[in-house]
């Protein structure tokens, strides 16, 4: 028996523990230091955009998105019924209201035909979500933010380096997020960065970032509340010394995904990511695959388990968390798409640390199952 295949294991081969040190021997520890604005300039620079505002996770970065766009009381927002709960709790807590859509059953993603449909007077923005490895079809969803004049964030928190038509997602939303969660393309740890091309808006993040303090206002007096999620300079050194390695990382990902395509392309019951679609190569941002019944998935977690292969299940639906139904949201809906892949979905062992010889190890498992 092999030593165990933890789901994700992180990549720091780079200048991390030089730039770390650097905050020590200097003292810039806070978020006060040097490093957060060179990260803040390089990666939004990296991203195609104007402004960047390094936070302490993508989860803050949801939150001060949803309220730097005004998105408040009653207010409707579109995004997945698939996703992770992010997005959706950072609207219901200004008091907006989520309205789901399903997933396309081969790409995971919202699907951008059913959108339109769901646009009422009362809509306000559209937050889409980029899973797993491919990108929502923006370009219907940007037409109709055009033409009903909606507000867009994009949730881009798994998609750094990846592109749509060639263009880098992060550069669609009046705000993208990102996230550096130790799973992520990049890691700080914990952290995460909102990205815009709007100064006004950049401003705006800036202060609800630090407890909203005012610029032009005497210190400690506050005219509306924020949220103190700044990044501090060792997370942001982490961020340097990994984004300088970023296009490796991105490599290393697509090469975990094709040795997994190629090594369990005989495998039955199981539906394995889509190499490509007309606008995107996926990234395998997680290596993931869904089983044809629940039972099966169940039944191949716990031998990859028993192996010591780490799994990891899929998001589970907006419409059935306990939390939000009870709070009365989203009674009776139904996404079937998305309840089946939250059913029957799950990732192996795709994490930048993990060798050539455990990617084989993990097929050889996975196909020693049935
Ligand atoms: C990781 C992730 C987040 C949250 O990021 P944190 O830094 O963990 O708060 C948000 N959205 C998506 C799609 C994610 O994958």
């Amino acid at each position: 028996m092999h030593k165990p295949i933890p789901v994700n294991t992180p990549l720091l081969s780079g200048n991390e523990l030089k730039y770390l040190t650097e905050c020590i021997e200097t003292g810039w520890i806070s978020s006060e230091g040097p490093f957060i604005s060179e990260f803040e300039k390089k990666f939004s620079t990296y991203v195609q955009r104007k402004y960047g505002i390094a936070v302490s996770n993508g989860s803050a970065a949801l939150d001060i998105a949803v309220k730097a766009l005004h998105i408040g009381k009653d207010d409707e927002v579109i995004m997945p019924a698939f996703t992770i709960i992010s997005p959706a709790q950072s609207v219901v807590k200004e008091g907006g209201i989520p309205v789901l859509v399903d997933s396309d059953p081969l790409t995971w993603n919202m699907d951008a035909t059913q959108v339109e449909a769901k646009i009422t007077a009362k809509t306000k923005a559209i937050i889409v979500v980029h899973i797993y490895g491919l990108p929502v079809d923006m370009d219907p969803i940007l037409a109709l933010c055009k033409k009903y004049k909606l507000k867009l964030i994009e949730d881009a928190a798994e998609m750094h380096g990846q592109t749509y038509k060639g263009k880098m997602c992060g550069s669609f939303g009046d705000i993208s997020i990102f996230s550096f969660y130790p799973n992520k393309q990049i890691t700080t740890g914990e952290g995460g960065m909102i990205v815009c091309d709007d100064e006004a808006i950049a401003e705006r993040c800036k202060k609800l970032r630090n407890l909203a303090f005012e610029p032009n206002e005497r210190r400690f007096v506050h005219h509306e509340l924020g949220w103190n999620y700044r990044m501090t300079n060792l997370q942001a050194a982490l961020g340097l010394a990994q984004l300088e390695k970023i296009d490796i990382h991105i490599n290393k990902k697509r090469e975990i995904g094709f040795r997994y395509n190629e090594g369990l392309k005989s495998l039955k019951g199981f539906q394995l990511p889509l190499k490509s679609t007309d606008y995107s190569e996926n990234i395998y941002w997680v290596y993931a695959m869904v089983a044809e019944t629940e039972d099966l998935a169940n039944e191949m977690v716990k031998k990859l388990n028993d192996h010591k292969i780490g799994t990891r299940p899929f998001f589970w639906c907006m419409h059935e968390q306990p939390v939000f139904q009870k709070m009365g949201l989203f009674l009776n809906e139904k996404y079937p798409v998305a309840e089946k892949l939250a059913r029957n979905g799950f990732y192996i062992p795709s994490g930048l640390g993990i060798t050539k010889e455990e990617v084989n190890m993990v097929i050889e498992d996975v196909l020693s199952v049935f």
